[in-house]
């Protein structure tokens, strides 16, 4: 399994526009970016896609222009899902995997489209490909926000999205001893972030669940660029027994 972070920002993305603080202006005199936190996962020679940001374009060029096989959304914030008009005339757009009440609020925005959708209860695994998923309750109030366990290749990759620190304890079971985690740190310690946790929160959640490494994601531009354990935008990670396939063709059917 090769899990790659396309992109590691909050819902702003860093640089934030209009902003002078110093991570911003080290991000511009750098040309450093973090993108909306999105991640894409091949198992096999297949393309899962989690979560579809508005900068959707940008990552998928920057990686090689895959045909994303099939798409899971975490929830429904613009940061995690407004990007999926951009698979209009590029590839048909891929079936969507997600909660009864998350694919029925993203869906309604993208009526426009026609495209496949897969709800799943939390807590039951289902396969796309070669991997096994489960959606994995989280706590990002007001509405349904679900983390991933993902399983293939004998390895683990958890995924906490969007969430406050006091993740119910079944769902931490689920995020236990992965090969990866990615989790959420929105903002440095001392910060006090209602939805979210801060680095400190996830370095201390990190500790718990015993990953054999861990990265942390969703970050705004308060957070600087160095800190150990944050991930980079591009960082690429090979997880468990990796089996190279041939690459498929990298022309897309014609959408004109
Ligand atoms: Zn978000
Ligand atoms: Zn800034
Ligand atoms: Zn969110």
């Amino acid at each position: 399994m090769e899990v790659r972070l396309l992109g590691t920002g909050d819902a702003i993305g860093t640089p934030k526009v209009g902003c002078s603080c110093a991570q911003c202006r080290k991000g511009l005199e750098t040309n450093r970016e973090r993108l909306r936190t999105s991640l894409l996962v091949t198992v096999g020679g297949c393309c899962i896609l989690v979560d579809s940001g508005p900068d959707l374009r940008r990552q998928l060029l920057s990686s090689g222009s895959p045909v994303i096989d099939a798409l899971v959304w975490t929830h429904g914030h613009y940061d995690h899902f407004m990007g999926y008009g951009e698979f209009y005339r590029v590839q048909d757009p891929p079936p969507v995997h997600a909660s009864p009440e998350v694919l029925d609020y993203c869906g309604q925005v993208f009526s426009f489209l026609d495209f496949v959708r897969h709800p799943h209860a939390p807590f039951e695994p289902f396969e796309i490909g070669g991997a096994t998923l489960t959606l994995v309750p989280v706590n990002h109030p007001p509405g349904p926000a679900y983390g991933l366990r993902i399983e293939a290749d004998g390895a683990v990759l958890a995924y906490t999205a969007d969430t406050r620190a006091d993740i119910p304890s079944r769902s931490l079971d689920l995020l236990a001893d992965a090969d990866l985690l990615l989790i959420d740190a929105i903002a440095p310690a001392g910060y006090h972030i209602s939805k979210h946790m801060t680095y400190d929160e996830a370095l201390a959640i990190a500790s718990s669940l015993r990953p054999k490494t861990f990265r942390c994601v969703h970050l705004a531009h308060l957070v600087p660029w160095d800190l150990p354990f944050i991930g980079q935008d591009g960082e690429t990670f090979v997880l468990g027994d990796h089996v190279d396939v041939p690459p498929r063709p990298s022309s897309h059917p014609p959408h004109l």
